[in-house]
């Protein structure tokens, strides 16, 4: 993952010129509950009936999965998937100042005589959409395949580093050389799946209560869960890296649940490809609009909104380094990239976006928006409309936690949202209000 995120522990921005008003994001508390789940028995015959799969794929290539997942799963007889950046030098570089090494092709292909699957992982672990010439997309996307193929592996798969999609050349490119791929967006697969996969990406605050909900859901619809690892370390020092006894919740979890273990191929080997989805006409295969952070790279982004008189372009803000960059915000909205937090999503995927601006500037009205009202946020010809659902306004220290609740909301209602962010009152600053906007595509 890129640099060291500290978006969960601190970002300061300054609101309004001359007032030090900041925005204060903290970590959601991890709540420890010991809740019992509540099932009878007859839930339990249900449950195990229904059934429905769980993969574990582990990003990077990454010393600790060789060392800790792998003893862990071969104790259980089961078997991963690896996404292995093949430039394994330049892999080196960037994992191990995050806390861990990278394995050998040795140990990698140990593993992959015990059953795991290989899946490429890019060539040098960039995000695409920042990968300007076409020799150089190649270079990620087929050369990393063929060093591979190189080595005797099999390669089916491409796992987008960062998530990040790239733009239509990427895709293409993914779509014309592997048999499916995967991002890092947030949902649980049908069975047949599309060719485009969906994860569960866990965090640090990965806890019991949360894997159960997902493991719930996957046995709802009988379909299958993609955990996705990435480090696995005593003490972790990123978002995206979890503890040996996180890991061994996750697999306890897993082991006492109806769902059965399986690898990538052995899903498309037995159930084929969903048809539906196989066209490659659209860039995002989902059948809603999306606006990634690709789509930031050429400014033309807007947000309007109708009631307030707002139309003007948006941009993004993410990290370069250790501090999130927000000197666009300025002049203009801004929207958080997904890259920075867990619990944010790009805009018309499941989840929440979070757009800040300053009050004096365009948001100076936001307070007038009511329930029902639309505002819209345009790409070229490409536009997705939200309705306002709610507005609210709490202290500095609450706003993580509202967001946390509309993204998880989002993901297990299959809804997308958006929040607006700005100080209040105005002038003042003290607290944040938040409006609510969800896509009218998904919305009853
Ligand atoms: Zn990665």
């Amino acid at each position: 993952m890129k640099g060291l995120k500290r978006f969960l522990l601190v970002i300061g921005l300054l609101l309004f010129a001359g007032v030090a008003t900041h925005f204060y994001f903290f970590p959601p508390e991890r709540e420890v509950k010991d809740e019992v789940r509540e099932t009878n028995e007859e839930e339990l015959i249900e449950e195990e009936e229904s059934g429905g799969y769980v993969t574990f794929w582990f990003d990077d290539g990454l010393l600790s999965t060789y060392e800790v997942a792998y003893p862990a799963l071969e104790e259980r007889g089961w078997e991963g998937a690896l996404a292995i950046v093949a430039g394994r030098e330049i892999a080196l570089e960037k994992f191990e100042p995050e806390g861990d090494s990278i394995m050998s092709w040795d140990q990698v292909r140990e593993l992959e005589e015990k059953g795991w699957e290989i899946s490429s992982h890019s060539m040098t672990h960039t995000n695409l959409s920042e990968v300007r010439d076409n020799d150089s997309l190649k270079k990620e996307i087929i050369t990393s395949k063929e060093i591979l193929e190189e080595k005797d592996f099999e390669v089916n798969s491409f796992v987008f580093p960062y998530g990040d999609p790239g733009n239509e050349v990427v895709y293409d490119l993914v779509m014309e050389n592997y048999s499916y791929w995967r991002l890092t967006t947030s949902g649980v697969n049908s069975v047949p799946s599309t060719k485009r996969l969906e994860t569960l990406f866990l965090t640090e605050c990965a806890d019991r209560e949360e894997i159960d909900k997902w493991i719930e859901k996957t046995e709802e619809k009988s379909g299958w869960l993609i955990i996705v690892l990435h480090s696995i370390l005593e003490e972790p020092i990123g978002w995206w890296q979890q503890t040996p006894e996180q890991f061994n919740m996750v697999l306890e979890a897993v082991e006492e649940s109806s769902l059965e273990i399986v690898l990538p191929k052995d899903i498309f080997e037995k159930y084929g490809y969903k048809e539906d989805c196989l066209s490659n006409v659209e860039i995002n295969e989902v059948p809603r609009t999306v606006i990634s952070e690709s789509d930031f790279n050429d400014n033309q982004v807007e947000i309007v909104i109708p009631s307030i008189n707002v139309r003007t372009s948006l941009k993004l803000a993410f990290s370069e380094g250790e501090e999130i960059d927000f000197s666009y915000l300025d002049d203009h909205p801004v929207m958080i990239s997904e890259n920075e937090s867990p619990f944010l999503s790009s805009l018309g995927e499941y989840g929440t976006g979070l757009i800040l601006c300053h009050r004096n500037l365009f948001f100076r009205e936001l307070d007038k928006l009511e329930k029902e009202e639309e505002f819209m946020i345009v790409k070229n010809d490409r536009e997705i409309v939200y309705e306002v659902f709610d507005s609210i306004e709490v202290a500095p220290d609450d706003v993580w936690e509202q967001v946390k609740e509309i993204h998880e909301k989002g993901l297990s209602a299959e809804e997308s949202n958006v929040i607006l962010m700005t100080c209040t009152p105005y002038g003042l600053g003290w607290d944040r209000l938040l409006v609510f906007g969800r896509t009218v595509e998904n919305m009853n």
